[in-house]
């Protein structure tokens, strides 16, 4: 059996959780329209909705929020979160954003030069689609096809397909791609990793056709563990030098801190070389986010990110913090429950395909399990399948993902192993008893982003 380690800090404050009956929860999930966002967070004991912002700061980074500057320009806090950034990537151009989707919504307006120009990625997420698309961009993923078969083992589901890449540009214009962006770790298929080498190799064809090249860098340093413990030549090279070399392949990044930089709110744009990239980025900026220095941030929250940035790459929380996801996968696999394996690094995914088969796409399998699972035991997952996906664009018709998860979402140093175990017990004794599950049909249907604020109810 897998044993976790142990995790590498000791606990100063606590904030109680507390499990509503089952009558409760029931009458919840019938207000929230069978849909956990609009569930009220207190009426949930475990919350695994998602890793983004709900991380457990530290008391070296409390202590820094004491010590904020709110200067309006040339914070102090400003100048230690460029010290961070030049530390950990080696880039002398940075600017602080309020988080992931606002670097984005700044970066790409000024990649995405004409309309219709594609964006091409292992797999995008959410948000950054939504911004190439906003620009008038074409998103496009070339991930490879081995991590949409959840059984079959493989450590780097999160690469490019680099024939299929390499294809699509030579039988295209060049003018007509805007440029590559490497999500690591891949989010959309699982937090899985890319390795250095198609890292690498993604750069080596940019620079062969001169496109440009970023890194979407949500989860940096979980995709820089993975490297260390799997790719041959890095076991003995420390966390911080795998990170420098992942950002020294490519030009700029996109980040949202409020995951491996474990702040509750935060982001960053950096820069290698580019100058006029980076006049333009600040010219972007100052309407959108806020001054230079401080981008959306108050003085505070920057502190609290140049502290997580350095407590994000160390390795003994690293090691922990990967052990922990991978035990919950264990202890699932152990008792049946179908997972996307081997487990990445902020969550587990289960196959509710597999759970479910009594359940067609269109009545969002993995949505009834994540209602089941709330019920049965006041956990909140997150569907990430057809119901998230939406209906085609033109058709109306609703597409069928070609994968129908739960994602259990792990927030870092929040809870602890003891609720890795209750996590799993749950759902594997919930798995006998999915079989009488109804699907699920629409009461109210948004028309964009419908996942967050939709109505659903059980097929009679
Ligand atoms: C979270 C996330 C984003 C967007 O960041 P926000 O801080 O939520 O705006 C972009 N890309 C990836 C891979 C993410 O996980």
């Amino acid at each position: 059996m897998y044993k976790p380690v142990a995790e590498p800090f000791r606990i100063k404050m606590v904030e109680p959780i507390k499990m509503i009956s089952r009558e409760e929860r029931e009458k919840a999930l019938i207000e929230a329209g069978y849909n956990p966002f609009a569930l009220k967070a207190e009426y949930v004991y475990i919350d695994l909705l998602t890793d983004s912002g709900t991380g457990a700061m530290s008391d070296y980074q409390w202590s820094g929020m004491m010590l904020g500057d709110e200067s309006y320009a040339g914070s102090r806090n400003y100048y230690n979160l460029q010290e961070s950034v030049r530390d950990l990537f080696d880039y002398p151009y940075f600017v602080p954003v309020h988080q992931g989707r606002g670097a984005e919504k700044v970066l790409f307006s000024n990649l995405i030069k004409k309309k219709g120009q594609y964006v091409l990625g292992n797999m995008h997420f959410d948000t950054t689609m939504a911004h190439i698309e906003l620009n008038g961009g074409r998103p496009l993923n070339f991930v490879t096809d081995k991590a949409f078969n959840t059984t079959e083992p493989y450590d780097w589901k999160g690469n490019f397909d680099l024939g299929k890449l390499e294809d699509f540009i030579k039988t295209h214009d060049r003018n007509d791609i805007a440029f590559i962006i490497i999500t690591i770790t891949c989010n959309s298929c699982g937090g899985q990793p890319v390795s250095m080498e198609n890292i690498k190799s993604v750069s080596a064809i940019a620079k062969k056709y001169g496109i440009r090249l970023f890194i979407d860098a949500a989860r940096y340093a979980e995709n820089a563990y993975f490297i260390k413990r799997r790719e041959k030549g890095y076991q003995n090279k420390s966390i911080a030098e795998i990170v420098k070399e992942m950002f020294s392949y490519v030009e700029g990044f996109t980040m949202s801190a409020k995951k491996d930089a474990i702040v509750n709110m935060g982001g960053l744009i950096g820069i290698k070389e580019d100058e006029d990239l980076f006049t333009a980025v600040k010219t972007t900026l100052i309407p959108y986010e806020g001054f230079v220095s401080y981008g959306g941030l108050s003085g505070r929250d920057m502190e609290a990110l140049a502290r997580g940035l350095r407590e994000g790459v160390d390795e003994a929380y690293l090691h922990y913090r990967i052990s922990q996801v991978e035990y919950l996968g264990s202890r699932l696999m152990e008792g049946g429950v179908p997972i996307q394996f081997p487990t990445g690094g902020h969550a587990v995914f289960v196959d509710a395909k597999k759970m479910l088969p009594h359940i067609p796409y269109y009545q969002f399998p993995a949505q009834v399990l994540t209602n089941a699972l709330y019920i049965e035991s006041g956990i909140r997952a997150v569907e990430i399948g057809s119901f998230l996906l939406g209906r085609d664009g033109e058709t109306g018709e609703q597409l069928e993902s070609p994968l129908e998860l739960m994602r259990l979402t792990i927030p870092r140093r929040v809870y602890t192993n003891s609720h890795m175990d209750y996590i799993a017990d749950s759902l594997i004794s919930l798995k006998d008893k999915v079989n009488q599950l109804k699907g699920l049909e629409f009461d109210y249907e948004p028309k964009v982003l419908r996942h967050f604020t939709a109505k659903l109810r059980p097929i009679k």
